[in-house]
């Protein structure tokens, strides 16, 4: 397949070049090829989506197009298995609303993509059903928890795909794929049918080759939803695209001291100042910032995660869905062996953890002192953008770890996470954009931060930032 984005392929399909189905076919070529190094793809059904092809409504905003969707997103009739052994058998027997919208907008939702169990990590080496590999260097991780979803877009064997973002998922795979990830506003879509890791940070979002195509994903995947109670409500229409091409002279773009730390990579202190005299070439005016308590983001973030972890997962008991062991011996030994062998590690770490600050003795201790901090966060956020209008950043603070790392301690792995688990504390939208590194080298993305609901404003900046860095 020639990779191509949607607005490519949108082109192609209403010149009547290829067919909807003749897309199918080539996209379904290419996984067959790629995937069986990649492992980017858990399933994909591939009569569903001809069905669908023969049916696509090529007036439709994405009439015609296939798109991947995260393990962890409900697709009717499709596993849904959160790449996890607890869910291994799981059917999934209604759609996610985002499914919804995609469908509603002519779209074609194609294959369940390989993920962190239950979107707990930042490498997808914790799926269940092996890890995946990065299309650019395959003894490097593709990053994580959407880590399929973003190595199906960048071995083109997507154009584009869903993926979900608690901590970073979305935009830190899509940095080391050399994709673009963004993270919309806590509540601007609806996680309807998403299975919750952590319902007060979870929002699931787009991977796409470009900020256009990013755009166009949003425009149908936005909108309040009266099934979800967190969704945002009364929120004007909006066109995503429409500051895309235009100036960003004057744009004050925030630059926090304490993301400039002597734990990045050279690589990444080199994109990152790649992106400061690109911006300010473009008449954007940097300026440094404070984020007084970046500090704590990891901390807090993991107890408020696993906390709220630990109280969404226990509805896998081994009685109402999923997985249950074999011959139990009375109700508890069901519960203990059904949970003991259908969790993978790191979901049981959490688990632990979670409980543990959330038990009566240590809930001041842990848990209440870490929702002060969340607001804390926040409130840096809103003092910042007084005087800023984005705040430009590091993803991570290297570029792609090697496969089976086994000298990373879980600690280590989570401290990786500081520049992604702010905007999820503070509900703010973000977005990761390559910065291009060169033949041979692993990709780098650089990450924008915005105010709440500003989204349009921030595909504009980011779009100018991606042609001017091409
Ligand atoms: N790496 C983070 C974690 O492991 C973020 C995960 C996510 O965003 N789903 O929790």
């Amino acid at each position: 397949m020639i990779p191509g984005t949607i607005s490519y392929w949108r082109k192609q399909l209403t010149a009547g070049s290829i067919s909807p189905a003749e897309l199918v076919e080539e996209i379904s070529r290419n996984i067959e090829t790629r995937n069986p190094e990649v492992n980017a793809y858990l399933s994909w059904d591939k009569e569903a989506a001809l069905a669908a092809a023969a049916q696509a409504d090529l007036s439709a905003p994405l009439g015609g197009i296939p798109i991947a969707v995260k393990d962890n997103i409900c697709m009717q009739g499709e596993p849904t298995r959160c790449a996890s052994r607890m869910l291994g058998n799981f059917i999934s027997p209604y759609d996610a609303t985002a499914v919804t919208r995609l469908k509603q907008a002519g779209a074609i939702p194609f294959g369940r993509t390989n993920m962190d169990e239950f979107a707990m990590g930042s490498a997808g080496e914790n799926s269940a059903f092996g890890l995946t590999r990065n299309p650019a260097n395959p003894d490097h991780v593709p990053g994580g928890s959407s880590s399929g979803s973003a190595a199906a877009v960048a071995a083109d064997m997507a154009i584009a795909a869903l993926g979900s973002d608690t901590g970073g998922s979305i935009r830190q795979p899509a940095s080391h794929c050399g994709i673009v990830g963004i993270k919309p506003t806590y509540g601007r879509i609806s996680r309807y049918g998403l299975v919750a890791f952590a319902s007060s940070l979870d929002q699931i979002g787009p991977l796409t080759r470009n900020v256009e195509d990013a755009a166009t994903l949003l425009n149908v995947l936005c909108g309040h939803d009266a099934k979800d109670s967190t969704s945002a409500p009364g929120l004007p229409a909006e066109d995503f695209a429409a500051g895309l091409g235009q100036s960003i002279a004057g744009c004050k773009i925030g630059l926090p001291k304490e993301y400039l730390s002597s734990g990045n990579a050279p690589e990444v202190t080199a994109a990152l100042e790649r992106a400061v005299s690109t911006l300010t070439d473009l008449g954007a005016e940097i300026r440094e910032i404070s984020l007084p308590h970046a500090e704590a983001v990891v901390a807090a973030y993991y107890i408020i995660a696993c906390a709220e972890a630990s109280s969404n997962l226990s509805r896998f008991d081994g009685i109402r869905y999923g997985f249950r062991a074999e011959s139990p011996n009375g109700l508890e030994d069901l519960y203990n062996r059904s949970r003991a062998q259908g969790f993978g590690s790191e979901v049981k770490r959490r688990i632990i953890l979670g409980t543990y600050v959330l038990s009566s003795g240590f809930y001041d201790a842990y848990y209440a002192k870490a929702q002060k901090v969340r607001s804390l966060v926040a409130s840096d956020f809103t003092s910042a953008f007084g005087e800023v209008d984005f705040i430009l950043g590091p993803v991570a603070p290297t570029a792609a770890p090697k496969l089976n790392d086994k000298s990373l301690t879980p600690l280590q792995i989570y401290l990786s996470d500081i520049y992604t688990i702010p905007a999820n504390l503070a509900g703010l939208p973000a977005i990761s954009i390559p910065c291009p590194q060169g033949e041979g080298k692993l990709p780098i993305g650089i990450q924008l931060q915005a105010p709440h609901y500003a989204e349009t404003a921030l595909l504009r900046v980011a779009s100018a930032l991606e042609s001017a860095l091409q």
